[in-house]
């Protein structure tokens, strides 16, 4: 199935809530769990939410 619309999430983000958007397209609110990947389809209204990509951050890695 396409999807019907890419949503970006945070990268951060390790859920994506989705209602369909509300109004009659709406759905009731389910959280898609990524688990490990970088974008997950809401099996309600085939929406697909993609992590957005950020090369560049405030990322301080330690050694360690
Ligand atoms: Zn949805």
């Amino acid at each position: 199935m396409e999807p019907r619309e890419i949503i970006q999430v945070a990268p951060a983000d390790d859920v994506a809530g989705c209602n369909g958007g509300g109004g009659a397209l709406g759905h009731p609110l389910v959280y898609l769990r990524f688990d490990g990947k970088s974008s997950v389809d809401c099996y309600y209204c085939s929406r697909r939410f993609v992590k957005s990509e950020q090369s560049s951050g405030p990322t301080d890695k330690s050694s360690g």
